[in-house]
């Protein structure tokens, strides 16, 4: 809403401009006046909008046409004063006046007018009738006032309607020729209506009516008001109200009567509730409030914005069969202004038989938005109406702005729940494969994506020590020159190189040389489609021995040419060195079965993640405490924390699966 408001007075000499300024101010019929007032600013805590309002005069003695052009573009709003008897000052409107006023402001930035007819002290009729053809004529004319200066007879209530006229403008919302709407307003409306329509049933029942009062009034609406609003809708349309509750019709209807009734303020606090300016877009306040986020600090979404998007997931799965179809998924980005999910989201996160993107593959999208573009995350909630339905002072609510990653490496421990792992390899290695392999996605399955639908991004959960993690990973273009810093910084990398093919694992080895050697980010070489036979690679050094001479864990076999779904346990691997890079969790054999493999493997088992997570943690501190006794505590607090985690975890999941 605008800071304050510019009111000027221009008509024919002698029509009363000074005298309704005068009387206004002192609250008395001046009986005699100067040819102009001079300036005044009503302070913002008197004026009936709280709005600083400068009140400007105009004499055609004192002031050049010249001074009058500059007032006219200055003002937000200006009042054409005639005199009630006196006909010549009423023609003056329209073949002076208002061409004057048109001609001096640009035709899409039109400032309202009010039609003021002055001296109604003087006359038995009104002057109505000549008056309303002319508002008829001219949509810029807000609205049109008798009254008398002399006695005192709605003065504050013109300066209030040339007020509200700067404050709350018809324009945007009501065309009056059509006696209807304006399609912008019906747009912005409908999806204040499905943001309110809670469970999206199409309807406002009697507690999202009341949510929604509060939200925009900050009072709950009686239950008598609450009825006699449904039975003014009744009265006038059929369908308006359904199952007790107000359907979008009818909520369109109320505000088309608020409107002509001359309450539009109603509906602009609404609008403006919902983060629209005047031009009925929603604002960048609202959709980009302030967040900062320090060098090395990642963004990530808290406890209750998840909460929030599963609401908003469970109002859209219509069919409870936790995967959005695309007409749900069409439904629930309806308030937005653009679809903005592409179909490469579906081969980012996991999806159901059809392709469907799951709850979990939701969860993970809007996590990789909140991590690589915080901006726009900020921007989807705000379409969502994250802040308002969460009763937020804004979207950054629903951020948690992680600590610097120097200080998780310092203490040896992180709160992070996202870990970014980018996958380096070779052209053809394999790194596509290990990316869909994550979602669940085995070679034949990823024969089917679409070359244009490909994703470089791949996101999902995996359980470390009981604790939900996002692991994300990203496959970096193979061409060096263009690796870029961002394309490097990663809580660990994965180095993949085809174990048939003999020149793809020197990539591998110049990219660790280059680049991660140094570095403190873990590194993890990773063998893929050891489906294949293995060959011998050209390289100075075997994986094997690189990796021993570098003291990297050994190179991991990996395919995703299964009958089923690729094993995940590589995965929960990655998640845990990212976590915790400082643990040394580097077994130089590859028998895979050291405690740290059996751990792994212990708790990607589905009974032990829930049952035995303490036995498991516990084996691992041993082995830990052997291996570093310095994080002996660290470790220690880490368990607990797991096991606590593993029986809530456990119990939220019976709680979700009974609920559906
Ligand atoms: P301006 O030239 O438009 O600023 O008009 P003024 O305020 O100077 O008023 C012109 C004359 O009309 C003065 O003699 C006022 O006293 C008189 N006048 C102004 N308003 C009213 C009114 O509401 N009723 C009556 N009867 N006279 C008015
Ligand atoms: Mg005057």
């Amino acid at each position: 809403m605008r800071k304050d408001v510019r009111i000027l007075l221009v008509g024919e000499p002698k029509v009363g401009k000074t005298s309704l300024i005068m009387s206004l101010v002192s609250e008395e019929f001046p009986d005699e006046v100067p040819p102009r007032a001079e300036e005044i600013t009503i302070p913002a805590d008197v004026t009936p909008e709280r709005v600083p309002t400068h009140i400007v005069d105009y004499s055609e003695a004192e002031q050049s046409d010249e001074q009058l052009y500059q007032e006219i573009s200055k003002a937000n709003v200006i009042c054409i004063v005639y005199a009630v008897n006196n006909k010549k000052s009423i023609e003056k409107v329209t073949s002076h006046w208002i061409p004057l006023i048109n001609d001096r402001t640009d035709k899409d930035s039109r400032v309202p007018l009010i039609l003021v007819g002055n001296k109604s002290d003087l006359v038995e009729h009104s002057s109505m009738e000549t008056i309303l053809p002319i508002m008829n004529q001219y949509s810029d004319i807000e609205t049109c006032v008798e009254c008398s200066a002399k006695n005192l007879k709605n003065i504050s209530e013109l300066f209030y309607y040339a007020q509200k006229a700067v404050l709350h403008p018809t324009g945007p919302l009501y065309c009056p020729e059509e006696r209807e709407m304006k399609p912008s307003c019906i747009k912005a409306l409908t999806r204040i209506f499905k943001v309110s329509d809670l469970d999206n049933d199409g309807i406002l029942n009697d507690n999202e009516l009341n949510f929604f009062q509060r939200t925009c009034f900050n009072m709950p609406l009686a239950p008598q008001a609450l009825e006699d609003v449904k039975n003014v809708v009744r009265k006038n349309m059929t369908d308006g109200v359904k199952d007790n509750g107000l359907t979008l019709k009818g909520f369109l209807f109320l505000h088309t009567l608020f409107i002509q009734r001359g309450r539009h303020e109603t509906t602009w606090t609404v609008l403006r509730r919902f983060g629209y300016d005047d031009d009925l877009e929603l604002t960048q306040e609202y959709l980009f409030p302030l967040l900062k986020i320090p060098p090395d600090c990642t963004t990530e979404l808290n406890h209750n914005a998840y909460l929030f998007l599963q609401s908003v997931f469970d109002k859209h799965d219509k069919d409870r069969d936790c995967a959005l179809s695309p007409e749900e998924l069409k439904d629930l980005f309806k308030v937005f202004p653009y679809m903005p999910w592409g179909p490469d989201v579906n081969n980012t996160v996991c999806t159901n038989e059809q392709g469907w993107i799951t709850y979990q593959g939701y969860l993970s999208q809007w996590t990789l938005t909140t991590y690589l573009d915080v901006q726009r995350c900020l921007e989807y909630l705000g379409y969502l109406g994250y802040s308002i339905i969460n009763e937020q002072e804004s979207q950054a609510a629903a951020i948690t702005v992680t600590r610097n990653k120097r200080i998780d490496l310092q203490k040896k421990q992180t709160q992070r729940s996202v870990f970014r792992c980018n996958v380096l390899g070779a052209r053809g290695s394999g790194k596509s494969g290990f990316l869909q392999a994550f979602l669940g996605r085995n070679l034949v399955k990823q024969k089917r994506v679409r070359d244009e639908h490909k994703s470089y991004y791949g996101i999902s959960t995996t359980y470390v020590y009981g604790q939900e993690k996002y692991l994300l990973l990203h496959e970096v273009l193979p061409d060096f020159e263009f690796l870029s810093e961002a394309d490097l910084a990663c809580d660990i990398v994965c180095l993949v190189y085809d174990i048939s093919n003999p020149y793809s694992f020197e990539y591998c080895a110049k990219a660790y040389k280059k680049y991660f050697m140094d570095s403190k980010t873990p590194c993890m070489i990773i063998g893929a489609k050891s489906d294949l036979h293995e060959v011998r690679q050209h390289y100075s050094l075997s994986p094997l021995d690189f990796c021993r001479k570098h003291k990297l864990h050994p190179p991991q076999l990996f395919t995703c040419n299964t009958a089923d779904a690729p094993s995940k346990d590589i995965y929960t691997k990655l998640t845990t060195m990212a976590m915790y890079p400082h643990a040394k969790l580097r077994c130089m054999c590859t028998c895979n079965r050291c405690t740290f493999c059996i751990c792994q493997n212990l708790l990607n088992s589905e009974l032990l993640r829930s049952v035995k997570a303490r036995l498991v943690t516990a084996v691992l501190n041993r082995h830990m405490t052997q291996a570093d006794l310095k994080n002996s505590t660290f470790w220690l607090r880490a368990s607990v924390g797991a096991t606590v985690f593993a029986v809530l975890g456990f119990a939220m999941y019976k709680a979700l699966l009974k609920q559906r």
